[in-house]
C-alpha cells in the first residue's frame, strides 16, 4: 500500500514532501521517512506517524528542492526505524521508496548475501535498492540502466522513486501494479500515489501505466519504458478541489464522509437518473451495452466492502433484471483457474481503483475473453483503465480508510444498472420501473432525515461500547449490509462482529446469544418481514440484546426491538441505501467512546495495493 511523494522545483521540498504524506497517509502509517538531495543526500526515517518525521526534521536547516518520501505500510519487516523508507543501497550512493512486494527478494538477498552485501533490515524493498547498486558495478553502466536491468530481474509489484547524489536534480521513478503519477507545475514536477499531495499545487497530471519509467530532473520529465522505448503521455486534468480532501470542520473524515451521503448519492445519479422520461442513462457503459444486456452471466468481483456491494448487486441484478449472476472475492477468483469467457461479463468493483487483487481478476478475465466493466471512484485509476468500459461512482475522494459514502455511491450505481438492465432485457414492467427510478430520485433526502438522528443515536453507541462481541442479522437485500455493518464495526472499534443472514443464525451462531450479546437487525424489507419478526423472537428468547434497524410503519419490529433506529420506508431494492447509514453511524460512534483512531485503524490502509 503505502504512498510516496516527490518533488522537483523551486520550494522547500521537505514542506511538500511532508504536506504530501499527511494526506497520503490513509494508504499506511506504521512509519515514515524522507530523502533530500541537496549537494549530499539527508535520508530521515522513523517508525510511526507522519508527524514523528515532522518533529525530527521541522527544525533542519535543510533547503533542498529535491525529495522523495514514504508513508509505509509494511508487508516485509516489522514497523520500525530501520525498515522505514527510503532505503540505502549498500554505498550510500542513493536512496529508494517502493510501494509494492518484490516477491523473489528472498533468492536475490542470498545471491547479493554471497556477493558481500550486508543488509541493515528486512524489508524486500533493500534487497532493490542493493540489486541495483550491485548491477551498477557489474554491468559499469549508467544509473537509469541499471535501474531497469534491476527492474527486469524483480517478480512482484513495484511503484519506487529513487534519489542519487550522483545525479543531482533528478528523480527517477517507476511503476509495475502500484499506482504513481506525475504532477506537472510551472517549473516543478511533484510525484505521488494519487492526485491528494498535489492538488493544490496544479491539475494537471500524467499517469504512469505498468513496466513504464520517468526520468525527472529540473528541465522537465521523460517517460519511457522500462525496456527504454521513449513515450510521449497524455496530460490529463483533474477536477478534484482542496476542499474535497479536508475535514471541513468534522473531528474525523470519516464522519464528513457520512455526511456527505446525501449529496454524493446525487451526485452519482445526477443526468443519468431521468426521472421524466423514466431512463437511464449510463454513458459509461453504452458503447458495451448490447453485449451486458445479452450476456450469459455476469461476474462481480471486488474485496471489502466493494465485495458487500457486489452482493447487494447480486439481489439487484438477479431480481431486476433476472440476469444470472456470481459475485466473487476477487483475490480468490484468479487462482481458482475460474470458468469465463467471451459470453460472460466481468463488472469489478473498486473504490481507488487500485485493488491489486481486482486488478489481478480483471487482468485474468480479459485474457480469457469476457468483456469487463468497472465501478470505480477514483477517476484515471489502473482499473478505471484497464478495463473495457465503466461507470465513476463519482463520491469524491474518500478518505477515512473505512469505507462509507464510496459504498452508497457503488450501490447506487448497480442499482441504476439493474434497472437499466431490467428494461432492456424485457425482465422489468414499466410501472415497477418508473417506481423505482422515482424512488431513487428520493434517496438522498431520505438519507438526510437519517443522518439527523446521528446524535440520538449517541446512547445506544455509549451504551455498547463495551461489548467484546456484536451480531449483524439481515434478509435478502439486507444480508450484505448487515455483513457490511460487521465490517465497519471490526475494522474501526476492533470489537469482534460478525454478519449473518438472520436464518443462518440458528445453524450456529445463536449458540453465541446471551444477555450479553447485542444483536443488530437489519428489519426494513417487506417481503420477508414475517420471517424477520420469527428471528427476531429467536433472540429475545434468548435474552440477546436486539437493535433493530427497522423503518417508520413497522411497529412490529419496533416493539420487539430493545432499541428501535427507524428510517424512511423505501423499495425494498434501494433499501440496502439507507440501512447501512445508522450501521456506519454506529460503528463510528462506538469506536469514537473507545478512542479508537477512527480514520487510522491499526493495521489497515485504504487503497490495498499488494496481493
Ligand atoms: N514491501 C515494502 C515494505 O514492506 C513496501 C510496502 C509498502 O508498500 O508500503 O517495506
Amino acid at each position: 500500500m503505502c504512498g510516496i511523494v516527490g518533488y522537483i522545483g523551486h520550494r522547500k521540498a521537505s514542506d511538500v514532501i511532508i504536506n504530501g504524506l499527511k494526506r497520503l497517509e490513509y494508504r499506511g502509517y506504521d512509519s515514515a521517512g524522507i530523502g533530500l538531495l541537496n549537494g549530499e543526500l539527508n535520508v530521515t526515517k522513523c517508525k510511526g506517524k507522519v508527524v514523528e518525521l515532522e518533529k525530527r526534521i521541522i527544525n533542519s536547516d535543510d533547503t533542498s528542492t529535491v525529495g522523495i518520501g514514504h508513508t509505509r505500510w509494511a508487508t516485509h519487516g516489522e514497523p520500525n526505524d530501520v525498515n522505514a523508507h527510503p532505503h540505502w543501497d549498500g554505498d550510500q550512493n542513493f536512496a529508494l521508496v517502493h510501494n509494492g512486494i518484490i516477491e523473489n527478494y528472498d533468492a536475490l538477498k542470498k545471491e547479493l548475501t554471497t556477493k558481500g552485501h550486508i543488509f541493515l533490515g528486512q524489508t524486500d524493498t533493500e534487497v532493490l535498492a542493493h540489486l541495483i547498486q550491485e548491477i551498477q558495478k557489474v554491468a559499469k553502466c549508467d544509473f537509469v540502466t541499471a535501474v531497469q536491468m534491476a527492474l527486469k530481474q524483480v517478480d512482484g509489484t513495484f511503484g519506487i522513486a529513487i534519489v542519487n547524489k550522483n545525479e543531482a536534480d533528478s528523480i527517477i521513478v517507476a511503476r509495475k501494479g502500484s499506482p504513481l503519477l506525475l504532477g506537472i507545475g510551472d517549473d516543478e514536477i511533484f510525484i505521488a500515489s494519487d492526485a491528494s499531495p498535489i492538488i493544490e499545487y496544479t491539475n494537471k497530471v500524467v499517469y504512469l501505466d505498468d513496466d513504464e519509467m520517468a526520468i525527472i530532473n529540473r528541465d522537465g520529465y521523460q517517460v519511457k519504458t522500462i525496456s527504454n522505448i521513449e513515450l510521449s503521455k497524455e496530460v490529463h486534468e483533474l477536477e478534484m478541489s482542496v476542499e474535497q480532501i479536508e475535514k471541513a470542520g468534522y473531528p474525523h473524515f470519516m464522519l464528513k464522509e457520512i455526511h456527505e451521503q446525501k449529496e454524493t448519492i446525487a451526485d452519482c445519479m445526477r443526468g443519468r437518473l431521468v426521472v421524466s422520461e423514466n431512463r437511464i442513462v449510463l454513458g459509461g457503459i453504452s458503447e458495451v451495452l448490447d453485449r451486458l444486456v445479452n450476456a450469459r452471466r455476469l461476474i462481480i468481483a471486488a474485496c471489502g466492502t466493494s465485495w458487500h456491494a457486489g452482493l447487494v448487486g447480486e439481489y439487484l441484478f438477479e431480481s431486476l433484471a433476472k440476469m444470472p449472476v456470481e459475485v466473487e472475492y476477487a483475490s480468490e477468483f484468479r487462482y481458482r483457474d475460474p470458468l469465463i469467457n467471451s459470453d460472460d461479463v466481468m463488472l469489478v468493483i473498486s473504490q481507488s481503483g487500485e485493488t491489486a487483487d481486482t486488478l489481478a481478476a480483471v487482468r485474468e478475465a480479459k485474457s480469457k475473453g469476457a468483456l469487463v466493466l468497472g465501478i470505480c471512484n477514483v477517476v484515471g485509476s489502473t482499473i478505471a483503465r484497464e478495463t473495457d468500459a465503466g461507470i465513476y461512482t463519482h463520491a469524491g475522494p474518500e478518505i477515512g480508510v473505512a469505507s462509507t459514502k464510496a459504498f452508497t455511491a457503488q450501490v447506487t450505481v448497480l442499482s441504476m444498472m439493474a434497472i437499466l438492465l431490467g428494461q432492456r432485457r424485457g425482465k422489468l414492467n414499466d410501472k415497477y420501473a418508473s417506481e423505482l427510478i422515482q424512488e431513487m430520485s428520493r434517496i438522498p433526502d431520505k438519507v438526510e432525515q437519517i443522518l439527523k438522528q446521528t446524535e440520538a443515536m449517541d446512547e445506544i453507541s455509549r451504551l455498547f461500547t463495551y461489548a467484546p462481541n456484536f451480531l449483524y442479522l439481515g434478509r435478502s437485500y439486507n444480508f450484505p449490509v448487515a455483513l457490511e455493518g460487521a465490517l465497519k464495526l471490526k475494522e474501526i472499534s476492533y470489537i469482534h462482529a460478525e454478519g449473518y443472514p438472520a436464518a443462518e443464525m440458528k445453524h450456529g451462531p445463536i449458540a453465541l446469544i446471551d444477555e450479553h450479546m447485542p444483536v443488530v437487525v437489519v428489519a426494513v424489507t417487506d417481503h420477508t418481514n414475517e420471517k424477520m419478526i420469527s428471528n427476531i423472537e429467536e433472540v429475545r428468547a434468548r435474552k440477546g440484546r436486539i437493535i433493530a434497524i427497522t423503518n417508520e410503519e413497522n411497529s412490529d419490529v419496533q416493539r420487539l426491538a430493545e432499541f428501535a433506529i427507524t428510517i424512511p420506508s423505501t423499495l425494498d431494492p434501494l433499501s440496502p441505501l439507507l440501512t447501512v447509514i445508522p450501521l456506519q453511524i454506529l460503528s463510528y460512534q462506538i469506536a469514537v467512546y473507545r478512542k479508537c483512531n477512527v480514520d487510522q485503524p491499526r493495521n489497515l490502509a485504504k487503497s490495498v495495493t499488494v496481493e
